[in-house]
């Protein structure tokens, strides 16, 4: 007897898998995949890279990127996620669990800082904070606990760029995994296993993406042992990415090289005309010379930043001045897209730090992070030099 109309319009379609493969990744949107055989599924469920069961587990498209990044990071093996988020805390919880004890920078991102001072705490994970270019306090800070290091390649909005081999190094001496988010550099600018980083994390939201569209996370593992770990915590934890968002960040991975360096020239126009400028306190950019980290970010970095921030001589109500002021600059979250964005971190992304955190930070009252995007440079120096009127 011939299938009924519901099943055909189901199953009767031939889905072609060409012999001639598409030069793009297709999106491959889909939650799940079919099995001939119990065992291959069995099998294929419980081992990473074996192949496709359900797409929390693994997806073609996001196997895809993971094998760009972790090309491109010179990593064995990526995982991505459905956020920065998702991958710092995947990796933080296959490293730690009840009992143990992290080291962490002090001036990180607002979100990862919530998450060890406030969120790990309640899986019993104990975080100390410490100063992350003083190598010597993190080797203080470590106990027979300690399960991990971590840190930020450059600090956000200090721009203070981490001496990776020496936190490698201290980390190293001890066994332990040094793990290093390197969103705000990208692999274009640097790649923190090259330096002895045992795990990289990004925001794929931010430059790795690149146009504001899509949010996701990638991890990245120097040895294939801790990526199936993450694999295994990633899948319990839910934080899988979408095919779709996996599909934007694998097409804005293929002009990241062109973007950070259209990012880096207009921030070193944008950080030259502030730091002549009489309304500018200081400017913190690791491409001009009198950045305290200006030597490490020469010796660590293949390139200059496109994120910069600086004090208003004016304190907080200048800074909040200025980022009403501006034209083509916008006032929004986020970094790294083709916009430029700027924020005033006292009022906004750091809000959650104590005001003797935000001391110990490095960050000022009167301090605006500016991500520089790719307008011309010509349009952002005129935008900036009328909101420093108004400021
Ligand atoms: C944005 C950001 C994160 C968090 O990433 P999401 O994609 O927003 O979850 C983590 N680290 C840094 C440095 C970031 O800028």
């Amino acid at each position: 007897m011939a299938d009924g109309f519901a099943t055909r319009a189901i199953h009767a379609g031939r889905l072609p898998l060409p012999a001639e493969p598409p030069l793009a990744a297709p999106i491959w949107q889909t939650s799940t995949f079919v099995f001939d055989d119990a065992e291959h599924y069995a099998h294929t469920l419980h081992q990473p890279r074996q192949g496709y069961v359900y797409t929390r587990y693994e997806n073609p498209t996001t196997a895809a990127l993971e094998g760009t990044v972790a090309n491109l990071e010179g990593a064995a093996e990526g995982l991505a996620t459905a956020s920065g988020m998702g991958a710092i805390a995947t990796v933080l919880l296959s490293l730690a669990g009840a009992g143990d004890h992290v080291v962490a920078q002090r001036d990180l991102y607002g979100g990862t800082y919530s998450l060890l001072a406030h969120t790990a705490p309640r899986f019993g994970i104990e975080v100390s904070f410490v100063d992350a270019g003083d190598p010597d306090a993190v080797r203080a800070a470590l106990r027979p606990s300690t399960r991990a290091v971590y840190a930020e390649t450059v600090a956000n909005p200090t721009l203070t760029v981490a001496d990776l081999p020496a936190l490698a190094e201290a980390a190293g001496q001890r066994g332990l995994p040094l793990v290093v988010d390197n969103t705000v550099a990208s692999p274009y600018l640097c790649r923190p296993i090259e330096h002895g980083a045992a795990v990289v994390v990004h925001s794929a939201t931010k430059y790795l993406g690149g146009h504001s569209d899509v949010v996701g996370g990638l991890a990245l593992f120097a040895e294939p042992e801790r990526h199936d770990a993450a694999w295994r915590a990633m899948i319990e934890l839910g934080a899988s990415p979408d095919p779709f968002a996996a599909w934007l960040v694998l097409r804005g991975v293929k002009t990241l090289a062109l973007r950070m360096r259209a990012h880096g020239a207009n921030a070193r126009v944008l950080a030259e005309l502030l730091d002549a400028h009489p309304k500018v306190a200081r400017v913190h950019w690791p491409g001009l010379p009198g950045h305290p980290t200006a030597r490490l970010a020469a010796k660590l970095l293949d390139g200059d930043p496109g994120m910069l921030s600086f004090d208003l001589e004016g304190g907080r109500a200048a800074g909040r001045r200025f980022i009403e002021a501006t034209r083509v600059a916008k006032l929004a979250a986020s970094l790294g897209s083709t916009e430029t964005l700027v924020s005033h971190p006292a009022s906004t992304t750091h809000r959650q730090f104590s005001p003797e955190a935000l001391a110990a930070a490095g960050i000022g009252e009167g301090m605006v992070r500016v991500s520089v995007g790719l307008e011309d440079a010509a349009d952002l120096a005129e935008d900036f030099t009328r909101a420093l009127e108004v400021a």
